[in-house]
């Protein structure tokens, strides 16, 4: 992926994770402020390691919040983001082949290619539990 591109998905990717915090009314400032572009352009360094800081009363507040649905949503942007910093954004993980930059502008934190995803469904759906009364 060109790196203008990942560049507009970081921005996109933050957006929403800023939005999503804002949400949830949890305001990590020192992660937010670490992660905007320098004034070079240049991709900054993200914090991944976000639960290396913070007092005990964050952690559980983490804690707490990453049980939800949205900090679920929070975990997955988060990992897009860490593929953007390798290098891996954008791949499918299934067939490694890259995922559409539609797909991508919908679903920026999408893993797999369309393809692979609704095979996957389909699968999914074959093996779900049948209920016994
Ligand atoms: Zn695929």
């Amino acid at each position: 992926m060109k790196k203008k591109d990942l560049e507009y998905f970081k921005r996109l990717l933050l957006e929403k994770r800023r939005k999503l915090l804002e949400q949830v009314g949890y305001l990590e400032e020192r992660a937010l402020n670490s992660t905007t572009t320098d004034s070079s352009g240049e991709l900054s360094a993200y914090p991944f390691h976000m639960a290396d800081q913070g007092t005990d009363a964050d952690e559980r507040e983490k804690a707490f919040l990453f049980a939800s649905r949205e900090g679920r949503y929070l975990y997955h942007l988060d990992k897009a983001l860490e593929r953007i910093e390798n290098g891996s954004y954008g791949k499918c993980r299934a067939c490694g082949g890259d995922i559409n930059i539609e797909r991508l502008k919908a679903v920026p934190h999408a893993t797999m290619c369309i393809e692979c995803k609704s095979k996957e469904e389909q699968e999914a759906f074959r093996r779900r539990p049948i209920k016994r009364e």
